[in-house]
C-alpha cells in the first residue's frame, strides 16, 4: 500500500518561521537599534525564502515528494505540457517501454489542444494540473493562486470529463498565496525526490541522464518537463534522455507508474 512521505504540516517549521516574524516584530515595537532591526528582517526573510523554494521542507504546505511502502514503483513526472510538437513522442517512447507517467499540465495548453490531453487520459497516465499559465503572478495572492488551480481544473474536466487532484506549482514555488489556494480548492500539492534541472542549458543531456539514473530508488518521484514553459523558451531535454532513462530504470528492477490518485487521496 502507498503511503507519502510526508502528508502533514511540518509544525516546526511554521513554529520557526512564527517566531522570527514576532521577534523581528517586537524588535521594531521595541524600537530596538537598527541592526537588531536589520537581523531578525533578514531572519524572517531567510525563513520564509526556505520555506517557499524549498518544498520537500513542506513550510508552508503539505507535499507529496516521495511515495514510501513496500513497492518497486518509480514515478516518473512531466511538467509544461501539453504540446503537440513534443508531447507525442514522450508518449510513444513511454509506450515502447509499457510505462506510465504523470503530467503536470498547463491550463492554457489543454485548452489549445484537448484531444491530446484525451490522449493522455486514454493512455493510462495520470493527468495533473501545474497551473493556467506557466507565471510567477499565479503565486502572488490567494485569490490568483486559486483562480490559477481551479481554472486549469476546469478545462482538464472539460477536456477529459475527470478532475485532476494533483498540483505542482510553477517553478516549485510554495508561498503562502498557493498554500491557502490549496486548503480552498482541496488540491493534494506534489512535489520531487529527484530533480532533473533537464530545462537548464549548463548540463548536458548525458550528465542530466547519469545525475538522475545514480539517484533512481523505490518511490522516487522524478521531475522532467515534456515541453517548453512557453513558445520561445528553452526546450527541455527530458524527452531525449528518456529513452536511456526507461532502461535504466526497467534495469534497477523498477517499474514506471503513474501517481496513484485512489491510493494517494487516502492519505
Ligand atoms: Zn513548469
Amino acid at each position: 500500500m502507498f503511503r507519502a512521505s510526508s502528508n502533514r504540516w511540518r509544525w516546526p517549521h511554521a513554529l520557526v518561521a512564527a517566531y522570527a516574524l514576532w521577534c523581528w516584530l517586537d524588535a521594531l515595537w521595541l524600537d530596538a537599534p537598527y541592526g537588531y532591526d536589520l537581523a531578525a528582517g533578514i531572519v524572517v526573510a531567510g525563513a520564509l525564502a526556505w520555506a517557499t523554494f524549498a518544498m520537500r521542507l513542506q513550510g508552508m504546505a503539505p507535499a507529496i515528494c516521495r511515495v514510501r511502502g513496500d513497492t518497486r514503483q518509480i514515478f516518473l513526472t512531466f511538467d509544461d505540457g501539453p504540446d503537440p510538437a513534443t508531447t507525442p513522442a514522450v508518449l510513444g517512447i513511454l509506450a515502447r517501454h509499457d510505462a506510465h507517467a504523470t503530467f503536470f499540465l498547463l491550463g492554457e495548453k489543454v485548452e489549445a489542444h484537448p484531444e491530446l490531453t484525451r490522449e493522455l487520459c486514454a493512455r493510462g497516465h495520470t493527468v495533473a494540473i501545474h497551473g493556467y499559465r506557466h507565471s510567477w503572478k499565479s503565486f502572488l495572492t490567494p485569490r490568483r493562486a486559486k483562480d490559477s488551480i481551479v481554472r486549469a481544473r476546469e478545462v482538464v474536466r472539460a477536456a477529459t470529463g475527470r478532475a485532476p487532484i494533483f498540483f505542482r506549482p510553477p517553478y516549485g514555488v510554495v508561498t503562502p498565496a498557493t498554500a491557502i489556494a490549496l486548503a480552498v480548492t482541496g488540491m493534494r500539492l506534489v512535489g520531487w525526490t529527484i530533480r532533473s534541472w533537464d530545462t537548464v542549458g549548463w548540463n548536458s543531456p548525458d550528465a542530466i541522464l547519469a545525475r538522475v539514473v545514480e539517484r533512481l530508488s523505490p518511490g522516487a518521484i522524478v521531475l522532467l518537463h515534456d515541453a517548453p514553459e512557453r513558445a520561445g523558451a528553452r526546450a527541455p531535454c527530458g524527452p531525449a534522455i528518456l529513452e536511456r532513462l526507461l532502461t535504466a530504470i526497467v534495469e534497477s528492477g523498477l517499474d514506471a507508474v503513474g501517481l496513484d490518485e485512489a491510493a494517494l487521496l487516502e492519505l
